[in-house]
């Protein structure tokens, strides 16, 4: 539904976006995850039409995007700093796009209806902007942005201004709300957390460029490079060298069928580790790749405990076993490795 193809735009000397190819299906959600300053909001403002292209092609249902004014495209946008109208009252904000495409005033007052129901507002058109809370008023925003049945509803960190558990709560509500909408969604945003958890592929960008685009499982098990991994939070990685179908790791050797030869470099995915039951330094009786290590400390994650286990010349974190006495730090423990949970980088292969 939505094709960009090879979109370059330049700042002055420099490229802000630098040949970009990317779809968004009807019905997709198609998420743009990257660190601030490589490109995603430049990409989005030139789908809106705010930002003219130095090179490539936008185009939308069949039809060029070329030559048409931003409020010709049938697009509907949402920021992270919402810029609702302050004197306007929530109808009067959600009801604006529908009133500039010129719908009489019923279809306007049901458009803008409709869009406060979706957003969970319903009744809430005479309300004053000024006094609602911050989710509230992104809320508002989102209902502005679908009010117009855009074929494209494009946000751009659109919870980066709510604390935690806003945001958490609208993370929740999105994927309905994109699902009731029905159209194409492009989303840009900086939270690998909002980007895995929203869209139905994600594309990374750095420097102006999309190094993957991919759906979460893909993306999050098989990263591109060490970039994207760490961009993920993958940060688990360590020198091989591969032959024979195996690589020779500090854990042993690990099976890796079909794999390029010479050195490379493995990620340990999160779940690829536990701790052998009973396991200690020494115990040499455990089958499969494994690595002897000693408990540094706990860490709590969100809804989880995590051991850190210093070994290797390294840390690394497991899922904390049930009881006390295993998490105590200098007690030494045997991290047994997955062999399907690694993934080896494509790079190019050096020496071997
Ligand atoms: P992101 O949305 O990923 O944070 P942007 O698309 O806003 O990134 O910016 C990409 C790059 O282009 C950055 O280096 C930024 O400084 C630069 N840039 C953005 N807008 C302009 C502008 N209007 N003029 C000059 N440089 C800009």
């Amino acid at each position: 539904m939505l094709r960009v193809h090879d979109v370059r735009i330049r700042y002055a000397d420099r490229l802000a976006v630098d040949g970009v190819d990317l779809t968004v299906g009807d019905g997709e959600v198609v998420a743009v995850l990257g660190p601030s300053g490589c490109g995603k909001s430049t990409l989005l403002r030139a789908v809106a039409g705010l930002e003219p292209l130095d090179d490539g092609t936008i185009v939308l249902d069949g039809h060029d995007l070329a030559g048409r004014r931003p409020d010709q495209r049938p697009v509907g946008l949402m920021f992270q700093d919402h810029a609702l109208f302050p004197h306007r009252d929530v109808g009067d904000n959600v009801g604006f796009g529908p009133r500039m495409q010129g719908l009489p005033a019923d279809v306007v007052t049901a458009r803008t209806r409709e869009a406060l129901a979706l957003v969970e507002l319903a009744g809430a058109e005479r309300r004053e902007v000024t006094e609602l809370s911050g989710g509230e008023q992104q809320r508002v925003a989102l209902a502005r942005a679908v009010a117009v049945h855009p074929r494209l509803l494009m946000l751009d960190e659109p919870l980066g201004s709510l604390d935690r558990a806003l945001r958490d709560q609208l993370l929740a509500q999105l994927p309905e709300v994109f699902g009731r909408v029905g159209c194409g969604v492009l989303y840009v945003t900086h939270d690998q957390d909002e980007a895995l958890t929203l869209a139905d592929r994600v594309a990374v960008m750095r420097a102006g460029r999309l190094l993957q685009v991919a759906e979460p499982p893909v993306l999050w098990s098989q990263p591109v490079d060490e970039f994207v991994a760490g961009f993920l939070g993958l940060d688990q990685v360590v020198d091989v060298r591969v032959a024979d179908g195996r690589a020779d790791s500090p854990f042993g050797p690990v099976p890796l069928p079909g794999a390029r030869e010479g050195a490379g470099r493995l990620l340990v995915l999160p779940d690829a580790l536990d701790l052998l039951p009973g396991g200690g330094a020494g115990s040499g009786a455990h089958e499969g790749p494994g690595l002897d290590g000693v408990v540094v400390r706990r860490r709590f994650a969100a809804d989880r405990t995590l051991l850190v286990v210093a070994a290797a010349g390294r840390t690394w974190e497991v899922p904390a076993p049930r009881g006390e006495r295993a998490g105590r730090p200098g007690t030494p423990v045997r991290l047994r490795l997955d062999p399907t949970r690694v993934h080896l980088f494509a790079g190019r292969a050096s020496g071997g």
